[in-house]
């Protein structure tokens, strides 16, 4: 087989449909975000970064670097180790304490990534509970789907945020069978949040076990940052909350909190939990500080909610299509591929603004959009120079107006 050849095939095809990835090679700023320097073609000039997932700006927070620079001078680069063999730091001990507290339950466990936590722990779960069924949302997240396929555990997929549908198909399945029951609370393309109580209200029902996807909701939402389950005071009902350190909290790693005897199983038999090298203890230590900031801090919730706000009603005045959520994410529907790529550059090169194209397999296809997020620190120029912009290119490209 010509190896070489199959790959730039399979590449062209990427490219025949419009959406090849390519990477804006970004220089973020410590103090200025949204700001960032983007090196392009004709060398680096700065950009205003508008789909981040630092959400609150916490990748740049004080605390934050202090203590991860305390946490560099104290304990060294790396973890040195699994967390088995001696690559327990006493800061992943005190962040998985501060985060089973921020959700009330009584213990967490920390991941690499929030993608391997969500695959680490359904393909566990679902792979050593006997006979179990996982039930999934339609639209759940690439990790959560590859985790349950690994597992390969009976699954059946639900109409997306649909409790009718969920009824029905846990209806269908042999009362005797354990069910897992797994779905997200903020979805992060539509911006769309679960019915979360009456998801468990069914879960209760038919005895299944509930586990939630908080990635795009912890630091963001509840008045500690505890995400929609907190707001609404249904984290005692959810089993299994799963979160990120990466988007709102601003850094990277992942986590589940759920009951101590949860935790411990999964910490016991997940392979992607225990045979992967520990997160830095500089990670662990900016998370930390991180969780307790939001925890303390409503200036960031507040900020980010007034510029989306914001936002939305500058785009609703220029006539630009954006999908109505009750959300912090915003977005611009385009509906086109190729369109939406080339607006996306068009923004880049002509208006210094950055905002990624968002297509296909991301989204449906006829559903290409670009995904805008404002953060607290976007201020009222910024929001101007983008919407002047899209106003711009929208009828240079002939695209429709909203009412
Ligand atoms: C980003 C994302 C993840 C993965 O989290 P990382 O920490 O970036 O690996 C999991 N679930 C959802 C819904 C996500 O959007």
């Amino acid at each position: 087989m010509d190896y070489e050849m199959f790959f730039r095939q399979e590449l062209d095809g990427l490219h025949k449909e419009g959406r090849y990835r390519v990477f804006a090679d970004l220089e973020r700023k410590a103090g200025q975000f949204p700001r960032a320097t983007f090196h392009g073609t004709e060398g680096p000039r700065d950009v205003t970064v508008w789909c981040s997932n630092d959400y609150l700006g916490m990748g740049q927070n004080p605390d934050v670097l202090a203590a991860m620079h305390g946490a560099i001078d104290g304990c060294g680069a790396g973890a040195g180790g699994t967390r088995n063999i001696s690559g327990t730091n006493h800061y992943h001990v005190l962040l998985e304490r501060e985060l089973a507290e921020l959700h009330g339950k009584e213990a967490a466990l920390l991941f690499n990534s929030g993608y391997m936590s969500n695959w680490a722990s359904l393909s566990t779960l679902a792979s050593r509970i006997p006979g179990c069924v996982v039930v999934t949302d339609a639209l759940n997240h690439a990790s959560m789907i590859e985790g349950i396929r690994h597992s390969r555990a009976d699954k059946v997929v639900f109409a997306h945020n649909d409790p009718d549908d969920l009824r029905r198909k846990l209806q269908a399945i042999d009362p005797r069978r354990p069910k897992l029951l797994a779905f997200e609370s903020v979805y992060s393309m539509d911006g769309d949040i679960a019915p979360i109580a009456a998801f468990c209200d069914l879960a209760e029902e038919f005895g299944a076990m509930t586990y939630i996807d908080e990635v795009h909701a912890v630091g963001l939402y509840g008045p500690r940052g505890g995400g929609v389950t907190e707001r609404e005071g249904l984290s005692h009902r959810l089993d299994v909350i799963e979160g990120t350190l990466a988007k709102g909290f601003g850094i990277m790693g992942g986590y589940i909190a759920a009951s101590a005897a949860t935790c411990d199983f999964i910490r016991s038999f997940a392979s992607g939990f225990i045979f992967s090298t520990s997160l830095p203890p500089a990670l662990a230590a900016g998370a930390l500080a991180s969780v307790r900031h939001l925890k303390a801090s409503q200036t960031e919730r507040a900020g980010q909610q007034d510029r989306v706000a914001a936002v939305r009603a500058r785009l609703d005045a220029a006539g630009i299509p954006h999908m109505p959520n009750p959300s912090h994410i915003v977005p611009v529907m385009v509906g086109d591929p190729v369109l939406c790529k080339r607006i996306s550059d068009e923004l880049l090169e002509r208006f210094d603004i950055y905002v990624q194209p968002i297509n296909y397999p991301t989204v449906p296809r006829g559903t290409e959009r670009l995904r805008i997020t404002p953060s607290p620190l976007h201020a009222d120029a910024d929001i101007e120079a983008l919407v002047g912009a899209l106003a711009a290119i929208w009828g240079q490209v002939g695209l429709r107006r909203a009412a």
